[in-house]
């Protein structure tokens, strides 16, 4: 059994791409099993799926706790200790990671036991897409070709079954970007694990508690300062001060209340839990904030 895990944000397609996978492993002649994982967490928050692909009925359920193949669809969740993208990479594991950095400084960060891949997956999303966020069919690519066991043809398919609401024109954009990142990756030699069957996983340990801390009252004072949702941000807003008016539209509009007035009387933003929505920026009147990739930004600081 080959198991997949794929890791990104709400709002990237990740469950669709892992649908995308499951559907191309079927039509290609395997048992497949696809299906994600979230709370009530919205746009941005950390979100996993998981394909299981297979030539025998699989009869395995649950998270994939050990497994081959991991897609990391944005690169900033390397870092948050919850995602845990690398969680259960052994020495069997292939990862693959979107990102354009050189493989051997991702291995040193995460401690990994193998070398990544990477490839920049959200350059090619907005060269096809002219959408850097919308990553379902191209992590569905990257995995179905590094499995080596899905012909383009099937993956073709899938994509059109799966995306079968698209218009005509989105489609066929969809299905380019596809044949692009199917022909620039190398499928992976993948070698059955020992072990088969469930696994205790940090992503379901869930603890017998006793019913007075297990029941949903809450006597702690507020904590919601201690979730930094700043590193949920895909975009980040940066307000140009020689154009803002200091209308404080944006401190209005900002749905999270991350905005404040400081003693100049001009916004400034909390960072540390903008999450990157870009609702200030379309509701500045003055265009006054502008859109940058975080990721270009963690660059250009470092
Ligand atoms: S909405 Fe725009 S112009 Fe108004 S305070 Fe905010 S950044 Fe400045
Ligand atoms: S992007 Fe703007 S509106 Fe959205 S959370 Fe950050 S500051 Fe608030």
């Amino acid at each position: 059994m080959l198991r997949v895990r794929f890791h990104g944000r709400g709002g990237q397609g990740i469950k669709t791409a892992s649908q995308v996978l499951g559907t191309a492993a079927f039509l290609s002649g395997f048992q497949a099993q696809d299906f994600p994982l979230y709370g009530a967490e919205r746009r941005g928050a950390p979100i996993v799926a998981f394909t299981r692909i297979d030539k025998e009925p699989i009869l395995e359920r649950g998270p994939v706790a050990f497994p081959d193949l991991i897609l990391v669809g944005d690169e900033t969740l390397l870092e948050d200790s919850q995602a845990a993208p690398a969680c259960g990479a052994d020495a069997l594991t292939t990862l693959l990671v979107n990102s354009t950095k050189a493989p051997n400084s991702l291995k040193d960060k995460l401690n990994l036991l193998t070398m990544p891949v990477t490839c920049g997956l959200t350059k090619l999303c907005l060269k096809h897409l002219n959408a850097g966020m919308i990553l379902s069919t191209a992590l569905a690519a990257a995995a179905a070709r590094l499995t080596g066991l899905i012909p383009l043809n099937h993956l073709l398919e899938a994509v059109e079954i799966e995306l079968a609401e698209f218009s005509p024109e989105q489609l066929q954009k969809n299905l380019d970007l596809v044949r692009e990142v199917f022909e620039l990756l190398n499928p992976v030699v993948f070698q059955e694990r020992e072990e088969a069957g469930l696994f205790p996983s940090k992503l379901m340990a869930l603890e017998q508690q006793e019913v007075r801390d297990a029941a949903p009252l809450i006597t702690a004072t507020g904590n919601m300062n201690l979730r930094k949702t700043g590193n949920w941000r895909i975009h980040r807003p940066e307000i140009d001060y020689e154009e803002c008016n200091h209308c404080m539209i944006c401190y209005a509009r900002c749905p999270e209340g991350v905005i404040k007035e400081d003693a100049e009387g001009k916004p400034e933003i909390d960072y540390d839990h903008c999450k990157g929505c870009m609702i200030c920026a379309q509701e500045c009147p003055k265009h006054a904030i502008k859109t940058l990739w975080e990721m270009d930004y963690e660059h250009q600081s470092q």
